[in-house]
């Protein structure tokens, strides 16, 4: 079979198993066994309803590991897919099913790279691998985060640590991550007292100290960003109240909003001190909660975005462009390990979307991009 139906059909093979976070689906057994008959380790690590597939070959340092993930979000309107998500189906020189970008495209690519590089180079120098988790599109807590852990523990964590979520701007290669920002939720209810409209002496409208307090809080100029983060911003992502009359001030109102931030912000605990004093200055009656999603992170340039680079110039003639944006990758948990960090994945343009695509040609590029990053970082 040729290289690239080969690479093909293992995508078409983890696309077709419907492995909604936290389900894997029977995509890391697959993967699995194929790294064993490559001569690759192999640990499963099931952690709750999630499952965890570290695999390796070599030994030493230094150390690369490819970070992805077998799970995949929901399709959401199935009427509006021209075929089903998880039907893979080739048309106009793309590949369609849900995580056909995010990710089973780059995690299908990294699986042939590490065969085609231990095939090449048996006697490599250090150790290259594979950590996948079927929780990245969720909580996140009982994946990648839990494997760092334990790896932590053994004094194994990665020199490198080489992320294959989507990250083309409008080709592959036009873009790495090299950091994300971090994410807070905030839920807010804040009291009034309820009462008839036409009595507004005997009433204190909830909803107008909501909607002073989500003024202010949407026009806040949280800071300036850094040379590599933009500017932190707050989206509101619900408002509720009411009672389902015309003639009745609630005694309640609720809402929901996030942030996304970089280092420039003081983190978590500047931010929810900034948010309290300002839902406290309007709503003397209230209560805030505050859910820490993720950490922000940057990761410092080392051999691995040398490494990177140098192999994106050599193939498209220009280096990428390296920011922070997109939502939170699992990265984070390597880069606070002591990892360095680098994304590299395909185009972002169609993930979490219904009709999910990968181009053909991303596709069958990827594993040769991927086994020249480990080539410049692990031949003898
Ligand atoms: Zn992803």
């Amino acid at each position: 079979m040729s290289e690239t139906k080969e690479l093909l059909r293992l995508a078409e093979a983890l696309l077709a198993r419907p492995s909604l976070t936290p389900d894997d689906a029977g995509c890391q057994a697959l993967i699995g066994e194929r790294l064993v008959a490559a001569g690759f380790t192999i640990e499963q690590h099931r952690f709750g309803a999630v499952d965890n597939l570290l695999a390796w070959h070599g030994e030493g340092r230094p150390f690369t590991l490819f970070v992805g993930h077998t799970d995949v979000v929901p399709p959401g309107d199935l009427s509006a897919w021209l075929t089903p998500p998880f039907t893979p189906t080739l048309r106009d020189g793309c590949l369609f099913a849900r995580g056909a970008a995010d990710m089973k495209g780059a995690v299908a690519a990294f699986v042939v790279a590490l065969e085609r590089f231990v095939r090449s180079y048996p006697g490599h120098r250090g150790r290259v691998g594979i950590l996948l988790t079927s929780d990245e599109e969720g909580p996140a807590i009982d994946g990648t985060a839990r494997v760092v852990e334990l790896l932590s523990a053994r004094g194994e964590v990665p020199d490198f640590a080489l992320v294959g979520e989507a990250s083309g701007r409008a080709r592959l290669g036009d873009r790495i991550r090299i950091g994300r920002r971090g994410s807070l939720t905030v839920e807010l209810l804040v009291r009034g007292r309820q009462g008839h409209v036409a009595y507004p002496e005997q009433v204190d409208n909830p909803i107008h100290r909501m909607a002073r307090i989500l003024g202010e809080l949407a026009q806040e100029r949280w800071d300036e960003g850094d040379a590599d983060f933009p500017p932190t911003s707050l989206q509101v992502t619900a408002v509720s109240a009411g009672v389902g009359a015309d003639n009745v001030v609630p005694g309640e109102a609720s809402a929901r909003f996030n942030l996304r931030f970089g280092p420039a912000s003081g983190g978590f605990a500047a931010l929810e001190a900034r948010i309290a004093a300002v839902v406290g200055r309007h709503a003397p009656s209230h209560e805030l909660r505050f859910v820490r999603g993720a950490q922000p992170f940057r990761s410092p340039p080392g051999a691995l975005r040398a490494a990177v680079e140098a192999v994106l110039v050599e193939r498209f003639g220009a280096p990428p462009r390296a920011d922070t944006g997109g939502g939170t990758s699992d990265g984070r948990f390597l880069a606070a390990a002591g990892a360095e960090v680098v994304e590299l994945g395909p185009s972002a343009a169609s993930i979490h979307q219904v009709n999910e695509h990968i181009a053909l040609a991303e596709l069958f590029a990827l594993p040769e991009i991927y086994q020249a990053i480990l080539a410049r970082l692990h031949s003898p």
